[in-house]
């Protein structure tokens, strides 16, 4: 591979080592609320990860299991308790809720001050004014903070957005364009036509669409920085029975000029920017 590998793992530690001066700081360690509705693997496997980190930076961990077929009206009113809960400073409701469950109601339900995930219509609504100081969704937020440590300057670039979700894209384009960053963003997705031809315009391409090595060297300007968001599950004939792959192919390494992997890029910024979110909601509450 030509490109230079952007390490969301050498990334996340750098980001963890800064918060562990910010909560030895602190009157007491910050409180992050994991609410995990049902049995979804991979949403046991990431609420593990994000139970680890906060291990590691001495952030204490409550984890709040409701049953798949339990009431929304017992999701709302453990969301309810957290929020009052003085001694609890982050809340976040692990994605997705069983179908019926209105996702996007419970988020906004979380007090704002505590929306560790950053999706409550508040923050984002922050984010659109064009404040970036408060808490910003995990994933965008972590991909800014991958190109920042990997020295790609925005500034007057062309930025290319493929996916325009309430999580990733849609917040991801306006990080990009914000007063600092300062790219020239053009947010695509499944309706946009000759995706190939855009893609090579950019300077940088960020891909958030959940399909399994879309984008191919022939859509990257060579030189190009490209960030993969994507995770894929493949079937494979491996004791796993599975394989993670990003929306990017490995031939891209051959063409741009730096690139995320697929695992190790974006996973590991999105637990750190909810480390750094939960210490910023501890610090604005304390
Ligand atoms: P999502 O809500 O399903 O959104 C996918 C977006 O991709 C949509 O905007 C969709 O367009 C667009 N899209 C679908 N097919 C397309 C195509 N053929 N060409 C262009 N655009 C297309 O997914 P998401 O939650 O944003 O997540 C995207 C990916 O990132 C997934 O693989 C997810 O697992 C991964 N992810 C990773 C992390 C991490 O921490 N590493 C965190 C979050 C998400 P329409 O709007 O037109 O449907």
């Amino acid at each position: 591979m030509g490109a230079t590998r952007i390490d969301g793992n050498a990334c996340g530690a750098a980001v963890e080592a800064s918060l562990a001066e910010r909560i030895a700081t602190l009157p007491t360690p910050p409180h992050l609320a994991v609410v995990i509705v049902g049995n979804d693997p991979a949403s046991h496997v990431y609420v593990g990860a994000k139970e680890r980190a906060c291990a590691r930076l001495g952030i204490r961990s409550t984890r709040i299991d409701i049953d798949a077929d339990a009431d929304y009206a017992e999701v709302v009113s453990t969301v309810e308790r957290l929020n009052a809960d003085p001694e609890v400073n982050g809340i976040l409701v692990q994605s997705p809720l069983p179908s019926g469950m209105d996702e996007i109601a419970i988020t906004d339900l979380i007090d704002p001050v505590k929306d560790v995930d950053g999706f409550h219509a508040q923050n984002l609504g922050r984010l659109v004014q064009g404040d970036a100081s408060g808490l910003l969704p995990c994933t965008p937020a972590g991909v800014m903070q991958m190109l920042d440590w990997a020295n790609v300057d925005l500034s007057g670039k062309r930025a290319v957005v493929i996916g325009r979700s309430r999580i990733v894209g849609m917040p991801q384009s306006f990080l990009l364009a914000q007063r600092g960053a300062d790219a020239t963003v053009t947010i695509a997705h499944s309706r946009t036509s000759d995706m190939a031809a855009l893609c090579r315009e950019a300077d940088v391409i960020i891909a958030a669409v959940g399909r399994s090595n879309m984008v191919t060297s022939d859509w990257v300007k060579p030189g190009a920085t490209v960030i993969d968001v994507g995770v894929n599950r493949v079937d494979d004939d491996s004791e796993r029975g599975y394989h993670l792959t990003g929306d990017v192919h490995p031939d891209v390494g051959e063409v741009a000029g730096a690139l995320s992997p697929v695992p190790g890029g974006v996973g590991p910024m999105t637990i750190a920017m909810l480390m750094s979110n939960t210490v910023r909601a501890t610090e604005m509450q304390q």
